[in-house]
């Protein structure tokens, strides 16, 4: 995630209160290789930009969509004007920002500000602007490919059951019916953590049980930050 222009504060609020600036740097953040459909099942590349109203609309599904729309950003009634400010800050403040200076900084209040700052952190340690995977999660682990006793002698790992000799595909799946998956060498905790982290916003709960082990591992790293 690469965050370039303005120097200094009063320059980046200057600079963010165009509605122009703030959709073309958040694009090139979001979508490095080309503006791209945010609705997970279409992702298409072709669109139209309809300058009036600062929006783009899908050439393949034919929806409209902001900048905002798939991104940490959308939920919010605050604009860019004021998040992407907040953004540069967080990025150029090599120590700690307190949420009164923030709040001061850019004009919201305290409350507000405190909430920004733990959404940027988090975007920013993910190095993503991209939406968590919020609500109730489900998490899963499913090994792909062929069973060891099926196997030529000569290219079974070891004799075993369950997992042993498969790819792990580790999958997190929301109610809303998103799906996020990866390849992953084990089932450990310290292997699984940096995924979840990633995909899933806090305080979602994550199911089923068997993964409580990490999760609550994880829950605290939370509580405790
Ligand atoms: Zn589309």
């Amino acid at each position: 995630m690469k965050t370039r222009g303005p120097k200094t504060l009063l320059d980046a609020v200057r600079y963010f209160a165009d509605p122009v600036v703030c959709r073309d740097f958040l694009a090139a953040a979001r979508w490095p290789n080309g503006v791209t459909c945010p609705r997970k099942e279409c992702g298409s590349k072709e669109h139209w930009l309809i300058k009036t109203r600062n929006l783009w609309r899908c050439k393949s599904c034919k929806k409209q969509f902001s900048v905002k729309v798939g991104s940490i950003f959308e939920d919010s009634p605050l604009g860019l004007d004021k998040w992407l400010p907040a953004v540069w800050i967080l990025t150029a403040s090599k120590k700690g920002y307190s949420s009164h200076r923030l709040a001061a900084a850019i004009g919201v209040c305290q409350k507000t500000a405190w909430f920004m700052l733990h959404r940027i952190r988090a975007a920013l340690k993910n190095g993503s602007f991209e939406t968590p995977l919020s609500g109730e999660v489900e998490a899963n682990t499913t090994g792909v490919g062929g069973k060891e006793k099926n196997k030529h002698a000569s290219k079974r790992l070891h004799q075993g059951t369950g997992n042993a000799g498969k790819a792990i595909v580790f999958g997190l799946l929301s109610r809303h019916g998103e799906v996020r998956a990866k390849t992953v060498s084990d089932e450990s905790g310290a292997t699984l953590h940096p995924f979840i982290r990633k995909n899933i916003e806090t305080g979602s709960d994550l199911l089923p049980m068997t993964l409580a082990r990490f999760v609550l591992g994880w829950k605290m790293s939370m509580r405790t930050r």
